[in-house]
C-alpha cells in the first residue's frame, strides 16, 4: 500500500495530537480528581473543626451559665420553690438546656425546670451517679434517664460556705429531641449526601441526621477510632454502613466528643465530568486550528517531494525537457532537486552523445547508414524533392594492397573531407560502408546534382591524397521520383548508374534516368 508523504505526515500529526490529547486529558483527569478529593477532605476537616469549636464554645457558655447561678442556688438550697424559679429563669436565658435540675448530695431531686415530675425522687441515673462520685464539673456520656429520654448531663457541684458538698446543679440535653447540637449541625445536611455526626468518647452516636441511629455505637468506623484517640484530621474511609466517604473529623476537648463531617466519595467527584467537558470544549478550538495549520504545513512540506516525484514520473515520457519549478525551502528537498536536475542534465547529454555516435561513422565523422534511413523517412514524410550521389573509389583495393589498410583509411577520410566541403551544407554526406559513400541533396534536380557530383569528382582527381598517389572516384546520380518509387528502387537505380560508370571506364558520373 503506497501512500503519499503528505498522508504519512498527517498520520504522524494525527497520532501525535491524539497521544497528546489523551495524555493531557488523562493526567488532567487524575490531577483534577485528586484535587477534588483533597478539597473535599479539607472542606470537611475545616467544617468539622468549626463545628467542634462552636460546640466547645456552647458547652463553655452552658458551663458558665450554670456557674453564674450557682451562688443563688446554694443560697436557696432549702427552698424548692425559689430554686424552681431560678431554674425557670436559667432555662429561658440559657436557651441551650432542654431541662435543669438541682439534686441534693443524697441524690434526691430538689427542683426541676420544666416540671418533669421527678422532684422528691431519688435519681440514680448514670449521669447523676458520676457527678456524685466525682464532685466536679462533668459532661456525662449519653444515657437513658428514668423519663425514658436519651440525654447527656452537664453538671456542676455545689459546696456551701463551709465547703461542704451539698449537691449539684444539672443541665440536660435531650439527644433525640430538638437541641442546640441539632441546631448547629443540621444546617450542614445537604443535597449531595454530605452530613455531620457527633460521637462521644465511647464511639456512640450523640447526633446523627437519622434520629433512630442516635445511641448506636460506630466505634468500628476508622475515623471514630481516631477521634477516640483524641485526634483530628481528614481521611478517605468506608464508614460503618460500607459507604465510601471523605471525612473530616475534629475532637472536642470540653466534652471529649468528636465531630465528623463527611461527603460521599461519588458526590465529591460530581464536578469532575463537568470540568473534563469544559476542558474538552476549551481545548477543541485549539486542536482544530492546530490541525488546520498542520494540514496546510503538511501540504507545504510534502509539495517539493511530490512535485519532484511527479516530475520524475513524467520525465519518463519523450516530452521535451523542462526544468522543474519546485520550491525547495528545506535542505533535503533542495538537495534532492538539485541532484536530480544534475543527473537529468548529465543523462540528457549522454543520451545526445550516444545518439550522435550511433548516427555517425567513427572513421570519417560523416553520417552513417542508420542516419540515412531516418533522413529518407523524414524526406518522404515531408514530400520533398531530393537527389542522391552514390560514390565508390576506383581500384581502392590496390590502395590497400600497396599502402596498407591504415593508409586506405586516411584516403577514406580525405574523400569524406572533400565531400563535406563540396556539398557545403547543401546536403548530407553519408558513409554507406567500406569505401562507398552517398550524398543526399534536398530540393535539387538531377542535373544540378550531376554538376555537384562532377565538381567533386574533378576535385578528387586534381587533388593529392595523403598517400601521395592520386585517386579517382566513380559516381552515380539519381533524383527521387516523388510518389512514384520506393527508396530501395531509387538506390537500386543509382547503384546501377554507378556500376555503369565503373564499366564505362571509371572516374566519371552517370545519371540514372
Ligand atoms: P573498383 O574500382 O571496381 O571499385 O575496384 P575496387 O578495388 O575499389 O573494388 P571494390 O570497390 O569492390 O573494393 C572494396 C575494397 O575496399 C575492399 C576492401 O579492401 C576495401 N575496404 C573496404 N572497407 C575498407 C575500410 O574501411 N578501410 C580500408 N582501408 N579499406 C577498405
Ligand atoms: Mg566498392
Ligand atoms: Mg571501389
Amino acid at each position: 500500500m503506497i501512500k503519499t508523504l503528505r498522508f504519512w505526515i498527517l498520520t504522524l500529526i494525527s497520532f501525535s495530537l491524539l497521544a497528546i490529547l489523551i495524555s493531557t486529558f488523562f493526567s488532567s483527569y487524575i490531577v483534577t480528581k485528586k484535587s477534588l478529593i483533597n478539597n473535599s477532605l479539607e472542606q470537611n476537616e475545616v467544617y468539622s473543626l468549626k463545628l467542634a469549636q462552636l460546640t466547645q464554645e456552647v458547652f463553655e457558655s452552658m458551663q458558665a451559665n450554670l456557674e453564674a447561678r450557682k451562688p443563688d442556688v446554694i443560697e436557696n438550697i432549702d427552698d424548692p420553690i425559689e430554686l424552681t424559679r431560678i431554674l425557670d429563669q436559667l432555662l429561658i436565658s440559657g436557651k441551650n438546656f432542654n431541662s435543669l435540675s438541682v439534686i441534693g448530695s443524697d441524690a434526691v431531686a430538689i427542683a426541676t425546670s420544666p416540671n418533669i415530675g421527678i422532684a422528691g425522687n431519688k435519681i440514680e441515673s448514670p449521669g447523676v451517679l458520676e457527678a456524685l462520685s466525682k464532685k466536679t464539673n462533668i459532661i456525662s456520656s449519653p444515657y437513658r434517664a428514668v423519663t425514658g429520654r436519651l440525654l447527656i448531663l452537664i453538671s456542676t457541684p455545689l459546696f456551701d460556705a463551709h465547703n461542704k458538698y451539698i449537691g449539684m446543679l444539672n443541665g440536660t440535653i435531650y439527644l433525640e429531641e430538638d437541641n442546640f447540637i441539632k441546631e448547629i449541625l443540621a444546617e450542614h445536611f445537604s443535597e449531595d449526601g454530605s452530613y455531620v455526626f457527633v460521637v462521644d468518647k465511647e464511639g456512640t452516636l450523640i447526633y446523627h441526621p437519622e434520629k433512630n441511629r442516635i445511641g448506636e455505637s460506630v466505634r468500628e468506623n476508622k475515623v471514630v477510632q481516631r477521634l477516640m484517640e483524641k485526634q483530628s484530621g481528614a481521611k478517605e474511609i468506608f464508614n460503618s454502613k460500607g459507604q465510601h466517604v471523605l471525612a473530616g473529623f475534629s475532637y472536642i476537648d470540653a466534652s471529649e466528643w468528636g465531630v465528623v463531617s463527611q461527603t460521599p466519595y461519588k458526590s465529591s467527584l460530581n464536578p469532575l465530568s463537568g470540568i473534563m467537558q469544559k476542558m474538552f470544549f476549551y481545548t477543541m478550538p485549539f486542536v482544530i486550528v492546530f490541525y488546520f495549520l498542520a494540514f496546510l504545513l503538511s501540504e507545504k512540506l510534502a509539495s517539493p517531494l511530490k512535485n519532484l516525484a511527479l516530475f520524475t514520473m513524467n520525465s519518463n515520457s519523450e516530452e521535451t525537457y523542462e526544468k522543474p519549478q519546485i520550491s525547495t525551502w528545506y535542505f533535503e528537498a533542495k538537495q534532492l532537486t538539485e541532484t536530480i536536475e544534475r543527473y537529468r542534465k548529465k543523462h540528457e547529454e549522454t543520451l545526445a552523445d550516444f545518439k550522435q555516435q550511433s548516427l555517425t561513422d567513427s572513421l570519417t565523422g560523416l553520417r552513417n547508414r542508420r542516419y540515412l534511413d531516418l533522413l529518407f523517412t523524414d524526406l518522404i514524410e515531408q514530400n520533398k524533392v531530393f537527389s542522391i550521389i552514390m560514390i565508390d573509389i576506383d581500384h581502392f583495393k590496390k590502395v590497400n594492397d600497396e599502402f596498407g589498410h591504415q593508409a586506405g583509411d586516411e584516403v577514406l577520410k580525405f574523400l569524406a573531407n572533400n565531400m563535406t566541403s563540396a556539398t557545403n551544407d547543401k546536403g548530407v554526406c553519408i558513409r554507406l560502408g567500406g569505401e562507398e559513400f552517398l550524398i543526399v541533396i534536398p530540393n535539387s534536380p538531377a542535373n544540378v546534382t550531376y554538376e555537384l557530383a562532377e565538381k567533386l569528382r574533378t576535385e578528387i582527381e586534381m587533388s593529392m591524397p595523403p598517400i601521395n598517389r592520386k585517386i579517382t572516384i566513380s559516381t552515380g546520380v539519381g533524383e527521387y521520383k516523388l510518389n512514384q518509387e520506393s527508396i530501395s528502387s531509387l538506390m537500386h537505380r543509382v547503384d546501377e548508374a554507378l556500376y555503369a560508370a565503373k564499366s564505362e571506364g571509371r572516374n566519371r558520373t552517370v545519371i540514372s534516368k
